[in-house]
């Protein structure tokens, strides 16, 4: 046989159970890495051009883990009455895994602006798990989640851009699952600030894919990505410092539990200028809802909304969802333009298609005791990562 044909039949048998077919990543290079799609790692300037001063700030505020009523009403009045340059209301961004999660509520958030990203189905512990997953076992943890969302919370699968890995345990499978079925971006790298309070320069701003990331690896054995993903973008979980600038977490739930009121408004002031004083790249105030139980009662809460009307009160800065901030990044707008700027404007989506009284609320004993809300019927089983229509 011709070995040209042979090496055809090859490749389409590969093909057909793989997809997927990358190269390694190469050095960027700026004269090829373009926008709106491409942008190398490692850059600290706003993108287009623009000087820091024109640049708007943003804040991503996201929120990890199961919806449940308790949580979505501090994420609620987190926000209440908080208000973006262009009058639309401020939003955050919710990375939804399955386990306990009420989609009725999903769908409730989705309809008032919230975003709604991937974070697996399952969530399990040990961490290894996530460490040593094939490419299989992300597929099915990741698609899975987007298909769970798309059925039981009636989400356009368009709009699930976003995935955040549990325990930000990501892995060159996570990245390739995640460019497979075409998400947007990730938001799982921890990049650690170094900031002495003299001439700070900001972190990096988010990035693709297409070339190799410059961001450090945050452990040796950390199996950072090395192939190429081309407009697969980064936004770097840039870590929050506790109030002396020391390094502190990833998560705002990690630092300083026990901090009250005062405490936090100043960790929160401190971090969000380290990054309006110098580049303007995106300031993230990420967390789990256990952010909300520590400290003295209500403090944690009343420090972030103190904080938020604080940045509203600048009058330059937006308080977006993360897709919105990659819109941006796609096709960078100044302060100026930014009111005006499509992706930025108040969403007009559809209700709920039910409400929290007439919601079906689905009792299953296997794998174990487990409740799940949703405006469609209860499907047989308890989605999993391999049945997520629960068939
Ligand atoms: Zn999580």
């Amino acid at each position: 046989m011709n070995p040209h044909i042979l090496t055809l039949m090859v490749l389409a048998v590969l093909g057909g159970s793989l997809s997927y077919c990358n190269e390694i990543a190469k050095p960027c290079d700026p004269e090829k890495c373009l926008p709106p799609n491409c942008r190398c790692s490692g850059d600290n300037r706003p993108p287009g051009g623009l000087m820091p001063k024109n640049t708007p700030q943003t804040i991503l505020v996201s929120f990890d883990d199961d919806v449940e009523k308790q949580y979505m009403d501090f994420y609620d009045q987190l926000f209440d009455g908080v208000r973006n340059p262009n009058n639309c209301p401020a939003v955050g961004t919710l990375f939804v895994s399955h386990n306990y999660t009420n989609y009725y509520l999903v769908e409730d958030a989705y309809s008032r602006g919230y975003e709604i990203a991937d974070h697996t189905v399952t969530h399990q512990e040990p961490t290894t798990y996530w460490e040593y997953a094939n490419f299989t076992v992300w597929k099915n943890e990741i698609r899975g989640q987007r298909e769970i969302l798309h059925r039981f919370a009636n989400l356009p699968y368009d709009a699930i851009k976003g995935f955040r890995a549990p325990f930000l345990m990501f892995t060159e499978n996570m990245y390739k699952v995640l460019f497979e079925a075409k998400f947007t971006y990730d938001l799982s790298w921890p990049l650690n600030i170094k900031f002495n309070g003299e001439s700070p320069i900001g972190p990096m701003y988010p990035y693709t894919f297409d070339y190799i990331s410059k961001q450090i690896c945050p452990t040796v054995e950390e199996p950072c990505p090395k192939m190429s993903y081309p407009g697969l973008w980064e936004i770097p979980n840039v870590n929050i410092m506790n109030s002396d600038h020391s390094p502190c977490a990833s998560m705002m739930d990690g630092c300083n539990p026990s901090g009250n009121a005062s405490v936090w408004y100043e960790i929160l002031l401190r971090n969000f200028h380290y990054h309006y004083d110098t580049n303007r790249t995106p300031f993230g105030m990420l967390m789990h809802p256990s952010y909300f139980y520590h400290g003295p009662a209500g403090d944690h809460l009343k420090a972030a909304r103190k904080f938020l009307k604080y940045a509203e009160s600048l009058g330059d800065v937006w308080i977006l969802t993360a897709s919105q901030v990659i819109d941006w990044m796609q096709d960078p707008q100044s302060i100026e333009k930014a009111k005006s700027f499509p992706p930025w404007q108040c969403p007009s989506r559809p209700p709920p298609r039910c409400s929290s009284s007439t919601a079906n609320s689905c009792h299953y004993t296997e794998p174990r005791d487990f409740y799940m809300t949703t405006c469609t019927e209860c499907p047989k089983r308890f989605p999993s990562p391999t049945d997520p229509d629960g068939n």
